[in-house]
């Protein structure tokens, strides 16, 4: 088949296919059994006009052999006459022994010149007329096809030897009418047949494409509709149907496996889009939806609030109630969020404990306040967190749309220092960003670049505190507090940069400072032979994170010569809480050492008391919150009472800060409490300042309200100089 004809049939439809391949199996056979029938019938036919031809002959022949003996050509020719009657025969001869011809008939006005032996005269040559009698023998069968006409040859014979021959020519019209006739039959039937097989094989095609079609058609709904949920029902039991049942159980496979493939789909998109702690949106969706908020707020000329809300001393509760609590908590605080704000709004977590909500159409900066005060009273209520119940307070920043930015980038940005500043201002509270905040931002950039630059240079100054015990007097330590000295502004406080080096990573080195100048001085005071005082020094829980804690104080003191017995350390109670092992095994090798270990500002953090006595702790030092209220608030006074019971209980020493007042003093006398620390014996003053307390000089106020609250001699080495 050539290439294009090939071509052809494998594009046309299954349907034409198989159309044509039914019809072209059917048209062969049919015409192959015709051509058999016609054929067959044709040699009946031919068979059945020679064999009348031969006994006509055969009669001639008996009638004319004793004329063709005794050579009577015209008894001869009275043989053939009869022939005259019948209407058929074209032609007869009778040829002798000689080969001559004898006697001849031919049937008025049937001449047909194609006769062989008629165009021969009487007196042909006996070789001519074997040569036409040959070619009449040869082309007998063609003749009665093609010239119409049918001939047989037929030695006439006579006591067994041959005498002569008859040759006979008929017509032969009766054969080819009956071939045609056979033929048309023929072809009549194979025109029914052909057209009840196209009925046939149209029927049988469509049992075979119709299901096809069918599944065809399913095929292109699926894929259309993304639906592998359908199922085509088996239309039979053959190759279609196991082709349908192989389609089903695919469509399943596919079906399973995009199951799995969407709920992949949208465990990403919740990994990607939500927090997975508190699953709410996380930074990217809610930059994705504040964006498009703006864009609509700006089309219709609203106003968007953006909130920054951060969890004050959530770092603290982390610390000292362990990561689990801390995710509990937030889990709780997105829960309230959420309450606060309408369904159109959007409350995310930015991350850690910082949470973001914009509110759409709020009209102006007083409904914002309103939210925002919403949101900083959520905090009022205790969180429940399993078993304990614990107080936070949350700092919130309020920006507005279009007026204090107009992209969210800026907009997040002033939240973020609008919140700064609500922390700045104690915390608890909400505020509107402000212009100027900006600047005050821009402030604390430039304050950490220049405390860098202190801790390089080393602009700072230590003072020194006293520690005085209550029973004696005496000064029994001193705590060293750092002091910036600010080229530009001037001696700046602790709390002005000390956070500032924790979140700039410079805090372990002002330590390392710290403690090197405080040990430096302790020995100093030591040679000078002054009483042995303890110089303590803070660490910041940031540095006690640090796993070189403790070589780093055996450095100092190895390269000062400080006796550690005369060296203590502060740590804050959270500091204590964070890597419970850790710690305490840090703790036990400087305790081990003679170092003395306090805990500072105790009774902020959520430590049980009972938990202490796991850690190797000298001294407890009463947060000065608790010092400060116990004189009004009978709940302070009873905290401050529950500590000094519990850490003389746990042979703890108990020191007492930020005691301003001699009622205070007095209270605490009363109570049991061990040292005072306070403005009422001396704010933090230079070392050389701090040195008299340890002299036996008289530096009293010799009728002081402090001094004489004081027992006897003790009184003394109170500081004249006090505040
Ligand atoms: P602290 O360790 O609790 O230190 C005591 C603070 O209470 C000092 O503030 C001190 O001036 C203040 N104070 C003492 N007596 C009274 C009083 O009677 N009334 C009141 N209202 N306050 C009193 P200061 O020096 O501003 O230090 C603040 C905090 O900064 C310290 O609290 C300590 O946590 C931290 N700090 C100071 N120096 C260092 C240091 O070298 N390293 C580290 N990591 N933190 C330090
Ligand atoms: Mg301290
Ligand atoms: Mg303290």
């Amino acid at each position: 088949m050539s290439r294009p004809g090939e071509k052809f049939i494998r594009n046309l439809p299954l349907q034409r296919k198989l159309m044509l391949i039914i019809m072209s199996c059917c048209t062969a056979t049919l015409f192959v059994s015709s051509l058999f029938f016609v054929a067959r019938e044709a040699q009946v036919l031919y068979r059945n006009q020679q064999e009348y031809l031969v006994s006509l002959a055969d009669m001639i022949g008996r009638n004319s052999a004793s004329a063709l003996v005794f050579n009577d050509p015209k008894a001869a020719q009275d043989t053939i006459r009869p022939l005259t009657d019948k209407g058929n025969i074209l032609a007869a001869y009778i040829v002798n022994k000689d080969g001559r011809l004898f006697a001849r008939y031919q049937a008025a006005g049937a001449v047909h010149a194609a006769l062989p032996l008629e165009v021969l005269p009487d007196w042909a040559s006996p070789d001519e007329v074997a040569q036409a009698v040959r070619q009449v023998a040869r082309e007998a069968y063609t003749s009665s096809l093609l010239s119409g006409y049918a001939s047989v040859v037929k030695p006439v014979e006579l006591d067994g030897e041959q005498v002569g021959t008859v040759v006979l020519h008929a017509n032969a019209r009766g054969f080819l009418h009956s071939l045609r006739y056979n033929i048309l039959v023929a072809l009549g039937f194979m025109g029914v047949t052909f057209l009840v097989f196209c009925l046939f094989s149209a029927r049988l095609q469509l049992m075979i494409s119709a299901p096809l079609l069918a599944l065809l058609a399913a095929m292109k709904e699926i894929s259309a509709g993304k639906n592998f949920e359908l199922r085509v029902a088996r239309p039979c039991d053959d190759e279609i149907g196991l082709l349908y049942d192989g389609f089903n159980e695919m469509l399943h496979e596919i079906e399973e496996r995009d199951q799995i493939l969407r709920q992949r789909q949208a465990h990403l998109q919740q990994l990607a889009h939500y927090d997975p702690l508190t699953r709410l949106p996380n930074r990217t969706l809610f930059y994705d939806r504040l964006a498009q908020a703006l864009y609509h707020a700006e089309r219709s000329r609203e106003a968007v609030a953006v909130i920054f809300i951060d969890l004050d001393h959530f770092k603290d509760i982390n610390d000292t109630l362990g990561h689990r609590t801390g995710d509990l908590l937030l889990i709780e605080v997105a829960g309230r969020l959420a309450t606060v704000v309408r369904s159109c709004d959007t409350v995310a977590r930015l991350g850690g404990d910082e949470f973001t909500v914009f509110c759409q159409n709020v009209g102006n900066a007083e409904n914002a306040a309103l939210v925002a005060q919403k949101l900083v009273a959520l905090f009022g209520a205790p969180f429940r967190l399993g078993a304990s119940e614990i107080r936070v307070t949350a700092s919130v920043g309020v920006t507005i749309f279009p007026h204090d930015g107009k992209g969210v980038d800026e907009l997040l940005m002033n939240a973020d220092i609008a919140m700064y500043h609500a922390k700045g201002c104690g915390k608890n509270v909400y505020a509107l960003f402000d212009k100027k905040m900006n600047e005050n931002a821009s402030e604390r950039v430039t304050l950490l670049a220049d405390l860098r630059q202190a801790v390089e240079q080393g602009q700072f100054e230590l003072h020194y505190q006293p520690k005085v015990d209550l029973m004696t007097g005496k000064v029994t330590s001193v705590e060293s507090l750092v002091r910036w000295m600010h080229p530009r502004l001037g001696l700046l406080a602790p709390d002005k940069f000390i956070r500032l080096a924790e979140e700039g990573g410079m805090i372990a080195e002002l330590t390392d400072w710290v403690m090197r100048t405080a040990c430096l001085q302790a020995r100093a005071w030591q040679e000078a032979n002054l009483a042995p005082v303890r110089v303590a020094v803070n660490l910041s829980p940031f540095h006690f994170q640090r796993q070189d804690v403790k070589q780093s104080v055996c450095a100092v003191l190895e390269s000062t010569g400080l006796d550690p017995a005369l060296l203590e350390i502060e740590i804050t109670e959270s500091a204590l809480m964070q890597n419970d092992e850790y710690t305490c095994r840090v703790l036990s090798e400087l305790r081990e050492m003679g170092i003395t270990i306090s805990v500072d500002d105790f009774g902020t953090g959520y430590s049980s008391l009972s938990y202490l006595h796991r850690f190797p702790i000298n001294t407890l030092k009463i947060d000065r919150t608790f010092i400060l209220n116990m004189m009004k608030s009978s709940e302070d006074q009873a905290i401050v009472t529950a500590i000094i019971a519990m850490a003389r209980s746990l042979k703890m020493q108990i020191v007492a800060e930020g005691v301003e007042s001699v009622e205070q003093l007095e209270t605490l006398k009363d109570q049991g409490c061990h040292e005072i620390q306070g403005f009422l014996v001396s704010r933090p003053v230079n070392a050389e300042r701090v040195a008299r307390f340890f002299t036996d000089e008289d530096h009293l106020q010799p009728h002081s309200a402090a001094a004489e609250a004081l027992q006897g001699g003790t009184a003394r080495h109170l500081l004249n100089d006090r505040p």
